[in-house]
């Protein structure tokens, strides 16, 4: 496993605006925020991408993710906002540690820009798809 910017963040080795810890769970202040109050929540556990997270990290981020979301909100006085969640360099990710933007969406038109472009959906294809990604579930 590589040593990422954000585990030495979690150790202290570098600095940052922490707003919240746990025994699991860490986050603070993104150094280049799309909108004021741009935060990360990142698991203590050094997975690369969520899809290697553990259970037990996975239920600690997602057990206090919507409280840092509502004190953000607080802050910055914003009331919408979006969680980002990027795995791997085609997908947007340049930190290969977990973790979990918090952007709030200002009424000025601060923050997340979402590109979201729909294909077309085939009902016969869709069974099949459903019915495999269901079974590698068990
Ligand atoms: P990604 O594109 O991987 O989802 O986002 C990584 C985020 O980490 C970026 O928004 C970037 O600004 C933030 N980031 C990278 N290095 C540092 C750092 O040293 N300190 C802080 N606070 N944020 C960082």
């Amino acid at each position: 496993m590589s040593d990422t910017v954000f585990a030495k963040i979690i150790r202290g080795e570098i600095p940052c605006h922490k707003v919240y810890e746990d025994d699991k769970v860490f986050a603070f202040l993104d150094i280049n925020p799309l909108a004021k109050g741009h935060t990360l929540v990142i698991p203590k556990e050094a997975a690369p991408s969520l899809d290697k997270l553990s259970d037990d990290s996975a239920a600690a981020v997602g057990r206090v993710l919507p409280r840092i979301a509502r004190a953000v909100l607080a802050a910055t006085g914003t009331r919408e906002f979006n969680i980002l969640q990027n795995n791997g360099p085609g997908a947007h990710q340049a930190v290969f540690h977990v973790h979990f933007h918090i952007i709030p969406k200002t009424v000025d038109g601060a923050g997340l820009g979402v590109g979201w472009k729909p294909q077309r959906f085939e009902h016969s294809e869709a069974a099949t798809l459903a019915a495999d990604i269901q079974k590698r579930l068990t």
